[in-house]
């Protein structure tokens, strides 16, 4: 059998790990030799309406010059069903589709360094990520020729990375900070066990608006010094957008620096100290603050509780974060975790542990729902839904529809929740379910993910029914629909989502990758 990668899918930088000889997990480096690959695609077009997409570091460094052929921050776009990219040969490309050209690089660069075929993968996702950006993640993976085992929580990665690394017990808190994304998670380490207690975050929240928010300030300085409408020009935005974060990095080891750059022809120079940008991102730091102590809330945990403070992704480097957490704290955080690496470790290490029998070679067996043995070790892994899933009801008192949660967030899974239901009027032949995600009980402030109606015998008003929502690992939902008149199931489906690709598209999509030339 070949060998499992565990590919972190960021929304700035990629990683892709694989389970060595030794039984630990090991970061493989890019074609150009680097740990990480920036989620850049640039679309080359070289006639006759065929786009070469280049993607990665070189694609990145060519953002500027050619902003409108560039996709960059493509996470943030899956499961949006009308975003669309349009190259400039002529093609119109989904998100699912762009993730889908970054995953087919990392599949070839994995390819080439173990020197075998790869198709089995686990792609991480953020812990918040919903229902519609889950499976689009897992269709971009099928579009680049990947069978997904798993999408596992990048927080969860993260700690099962550091738990097989270091061989730690205890409460750790994951700050999960990256390039587009912000994650908080609680989990309890006991051996081999993980089992997640609580998770929170925002999936609008990472490095990119500390980028944008330093932006904003130098073109405010810009203008001070007498430019002219910096932000109007697309050519202008891309240039300072890559030097806010140039400047960002420095200030993560420097107390200031400068930014150079020319507007309308002309030369300009703003100085940036480390206090400065501090004082322009404030508000985004004490959002993750916020984030923190709700999960903690949340657990009934308290800081005392928490044994271990592990810092990942990227934007963690920022002293700003470090000093935060350590005050919040009163504890250091963990040193010996490489925010850049240990999501991509964690997933290698999942991808080993779900492989199933044939990996017995390696020493591994798949025993359960996430977890399995790896060096010899049986590990468990449980965690938890991040969002709350719901159905439309109708309020017996009010008459009006209502959301009525079924699953609630921070539930284990795989798991399995049941509501029950009637008939509404005389001689009611189809019971329509409407999938939701958010707690609010007006149905104005909740998601509906996807619906689906089955037909019952024409039963007067009030005949009982029961509603199941079973979460499995990857937060799918499947719905059951039981009819107590008739005391059977009326059936299993999987909701059709609104927000994603249908089967016959991803098919079309993944054909018209295969034949793509990508560097
Ligand atoms: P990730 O998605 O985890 O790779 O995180 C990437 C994010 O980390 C990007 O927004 C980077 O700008 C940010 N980042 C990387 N290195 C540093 C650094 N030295 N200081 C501040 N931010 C950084």
């Amino acid at each position: 059998m070949s060998k499992i990668i565990g590919i972190d899918l960021g929304t700035t930088n990629c990683a892709v790990a694989v389970i060595k000889e030794s039984g630990k997990p090991e970061i493989i480096k890019n074609q150009e030799g680097d740990p990480t690959t920036p989620s850049v695609v640039l679309f080359q077009d070289f006639g006759e309406g065929v786009d070469e997409p280049l993607v990665g570091t070189l694609a990145k460094r060519q953002a500027a010059l050619y902003p409108d052929d560039i996709v960059q921050y493509v996470k943030r776009r899956m499961g949006d069903p009308d975003w669309r990219f349009d190259s400039t040969a002529g093609n119109e490309y989904t998100a699912e589709e762009v993730s889908a050209i970054i995953l087919k690089r990392l599949k070839q660069d994995a390819e080439m360094a173990l020197g075998e075929e790869v198709t089995d993968a686990v792609i991480t996702v953020p812990a918040y990520f919903d229902d519609a950006r889950r499976t689009a993640t897992k269709q971009a993976g099928k579009i680049a020729g990947l069978n997904v085992l798993r999408v596992l929580n990048e927080p969860t990665a993260a700690a099962l990375s550091y738990g097989v690394n270091s061989e730690v017990s205890g409460t750790v808190l994951v700050y999960d900070l990256g390039g587009g994304t912000f994650d908080v998670t609680l989990l309890k380490i006991n051996d081999s066990n993980f089992e997640v207690i609580a998770t929170d975050g925002d999936r609008n929240l990472g490095g990119f608006d500390f980028d944008n928010e330093l932006m904003t300030f130098v073109a405010e300085q810009l203008e001070a010094q007498g430019a002219k409408d910096v932000l109007d020009d697309t050519a202008v935005v891309a240039d300072l957008r890559e030097k806010a974060e140039i400047a960002k990095k420095s200030l993560t080891t420097m107390a200031s620096t400068k930014v150079q750059t020319s507007v309308n022809g002309k030369p300009y120079k703003v100085t940036v100290t480390r206090e400065d940008f501090e004082k322009c991102t404030a508000s985004l730091l004490e959002r993750t603050k916020e984030l923190v102590e709700s999960v903690l809330a949340e657990s009934k945990t308290s800081w005392s509780g928490v044994d271990h403070v592990l810092l990942v992704g990227g934007s963690t480097r920022m002293p700003m974060v470090k000093a935060m957490v350590e005050d919040l704290s009163g504890k250091g955080v963990e040193l010996d975790v490489n925010p850049d690496e240990a999501v991509a470790q964690g997933a290698a290490v999942q991808g080993a542990l779900s492989g199933g029998p044939e990996t017995a070679s390696s020493g591994n067996f798949l025993v359960g729902d996430g977890g399995g043995v790896l060096n010899g070790k049986t590990f468990t892994i449980a965690d938890v839904t991040s969002q709350s899933l719901g159905v439309i009801l109708v309020d017996s008192d009010s008459n009006r529809d209502t959301n009525v949660v079924v699953i609630e967030r921070n539930s284990k899974i795989p798991g399995s929740h049941s509501v029950p239901a009637f008939t509404l009027f005389d001689r009611q032949t189809g019971i329509n379910v409407k999938v939701t995600e958010g707690e609010d009980t007006d149905p104005e402030f909740v998601t509906i993910i996807g619906e689906s109606t089955l037909s019952i015998p024409p039963y007067p008003k009030g005949a009982p029914i029961e509603i199941t929502y079973s979460y499995d690992i990857d937060q799918t939902i499947v719905v059951e629909v039981f009819d107590h008149t008739a005391g059977k199931s009326l059936g299993t489906f999987d909701i059709d989502r609104v927000a994603n690709m249908d089967e016959s598209s991803v098919g079309a999509a993944a054909v018209r990758l295969q034949s793509m030339e990508i560097s």
